[in-house]
């Protein structure tokens, strides 16, 4: 279900920074500035320590695994003093590396987020729970029924494959109880789209930051999963979250890749329809070929050729 509600800030000016993009993020209060008042606040120097008086700041930050795992990414919303992880790592030693960087910033991790119930955003949970036993991790209660149902046979399937490197138990997030994360007096909305790159996606949205963290549903330069074959329904949901946005959200941080604007959902449904039209072709190799061709710089390879492709051509990749 998607919510359409739109939580437009409390007349917060925020500045973020993002110590790994280098990028700032300032939204505005549209209802009580005008439209001069605006430019001139967009036209000030770029200060992460610009704020206006009684101005409460939220920042976000990226993490990125490795290629191995997934080049998947976490993010750690962060205030004044507390913060929240959105998503997590799957490699444990990448996962236990993303704690130690987490502790470094001292901030307090009051809550987990998952995102969706696939292993490169759940499955190091045990490292993060580990590191810290207060946090609480969350998500919608779909999401933790997807995890219910999926993450044992996930885990076996990664342990088998990892070894020692792979997780060590599962964790499953508890549902929230209505779809609102609290942060330094600030309310972010969690907004779930059903059926897309997994079964169901819950995404944040920080309105003082126009700022949407979309997981999945989004790539930026990476190779996409559509190994669970629901092309259309992707689509679908892009062009909802298109409707979403509209002019409340800004900046999208995707599940994998750097932050960027409005045009990852065009990026996306473009590499959608290109892997649907190469598939037209009816020949894995071909397949192959074509998106590696289009798409010769983008990220997680695998994804493309260990789990799309033999998705759609099962008896090509069992022969
Ligand atoms: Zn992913």
């Amino acid at each position: 279900m998607l919510g359409l509600r739109f939580c437009r800030s409390d007349g917060l000016t925020v500045a973020s920074h993002n110590p790994i993009e280098m990028r700032v993020d300032r939204a505005i209060d549209l209802n009580r500035i005008r439209p001069n008042h605006v430019e001139a606040l967009e036209r000030l120097p770029v200060n992460k320590d610009f704020h206006l008086p009684g101005v409460r700041t939220l920042t976000v930050e990226r993490f990125t695994s490795s290629e191995a795992g997934a080049w998947s990414n976490s993010y750690l919303i962060s205030g004044d003093s507390d913060a929240i992880l959105f998503d997590v790592f799957m490699v444990s030693a990448e996962a236990a590396e993303l704690a130690r960087a987490i502790g470094k910033t001292g901030k307090t991790l009051q809550t987990v987020m998952i995102s969706h119930a696939h292993p490169d955003h759940f499955m190091g949970l045990d490292a993060i729970v580990d590191r810290f036993p207060s946090a609480r991790v969350v998500s919608t209660t779909n999401v933790v029924r997807d995890i219910q149902q999926d993450g044992p046979w996930m885990m076996s399937m990664l342990q088998g494959k990892l070894g020692p490197a792979g997780p060590k138990r599962l964790v499953v997030p508890e549902p929230l109880s209505e779809p609102v994360l609290r942060l330094g007096g600030n309310e972010l909305e969690v907004v779930e789209f059903g059926e897309c790159e997994s079964k169901h996606i819950a995404s944040v949205y920080v309105p003082p930051l126009k700022a949407l963290l979309s997981a999945d549903l989004v790539y930026n330069g990476a190779h996409l999963y559509v190994a669970e074959k629901h092309i259309a329904s992707w689509l679908d949901r892009l062009d909802e979250l298109a409707a979403f946005a509209g002019d409340g959200v800004s900046t999208i941080y995707p599940g994998h890749g750097t932050a960027g604007g409005l045009d990852l959902i065009a990026q996306t449904r473009t590499y959608l329809n290109d892997f649907a039209q190469a598939l037209q072709t009816g020949d894995a190799n071909a397949v192959e070929r074509r998106m590696l061709a289009k798409y010769p710089e983008y990220h997680v390879k695998q994804f493309l050729t260990v789990f799309s492709i033999p998705a759609f051509f099962p008896a090509a990749s069992s022969a």
